[in-house]
């Protein structure tokens, strides 16, 4: 199996190969033709199995479909087309540098946003509107209550470690964060357990999620 016959565009296919990578993990065969398939998504599977480039690649393949460059022009001022929502400040920037190198060749628009820093540089990042927002979620609200980003029109969700996210405390933001949400929208669980309140959390999230466990 190829990252090509998963149906990922020659300019990603390019860009993974360039990262040194020569075949798909089992996350990956399984998670990209799902997200291609415009599915739902609830995952099981630990930091190392390659669950980043298995929703950042299908990600990228349906911002810009066929590696279609013109799709930039979708993008509104501080609209976010893709968020992904991550507990810590470490797993944010490694996501969205994951991001940036398989999109290195796409006029992709990115930011990634956390507390600890200020937040006038990441006001900016966001003002022209992205495809990619990566987001620890108590900076994100702050944002939002300073209407300094638009999660109205966001297409896709990711909710990253989401066991951790929830033994972090975060399960509030976390619901307030997708009541900003539109309803109608992919939306990709990726945690390494699944204890009770990560299975509600995910049948509140997700319409008949494909079921992936490694
Ligand atoms: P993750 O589980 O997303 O944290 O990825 C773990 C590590 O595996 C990262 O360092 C990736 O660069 C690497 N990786 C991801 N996909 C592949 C692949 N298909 N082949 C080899 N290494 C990979």
């Amino acid at each position: 199996m190829s990252f090509a016959t998963l149906g990922l565009s020659d300019v990603l296919v390019r860009a993974v190969a360039a990262t040194g990578y020569t075949k798909p993990t089992p996350v990956q065969a399984q998670a990209i033709p799902a997200v291609l398939e415009g599915r739902d998504l609830m995952v099981a599977a630990q930091t190392g199995t390659g669950k980043t480039a298995g929703f950042a690649l299908p990600i990228i393949e349906k911002l810009y479909p066929g590696g279609q460059a013109d799709a930039a022009q979708r993008r509104a001022p501080k609209q976010v087309r893709v968020l992904v929502l991550t507990p810590t400040r470490e797993l944010a920037a490694q996501v969205h540098e994951s991001f940036r190198t398989y999109g290195g060749e796409l006029p992709m628009k990115t930011a990634c946003v956390f507390g600890g820093v200020g937040a006038n540089p990441q006001m900016k990042a966001i003002a022209p509107g992205l495809d990619v927002l990566v987001a620890c979620p108590g900076r994100l609200l702050d944002l939002v209550g300073q209407r300094a980003v638009d999660l109205s029109k966001v297409e896709i969700l990711v909710l990253d470690e989401a066991d951790r996210m929830l033994d972090m405390g975060f399960v509030h933001d976390v619901k307030k964060v997708i009541a900003k949400l539109p309803t109608q929208r992919q939306s990709l669980l990726f945690s390494a357990t699944f204890s009770k309140d990560i299975t509600d959390l995910a049948n509140k999230l997700l319409n008949n999620p494909a079921r992936i466990q490694v």
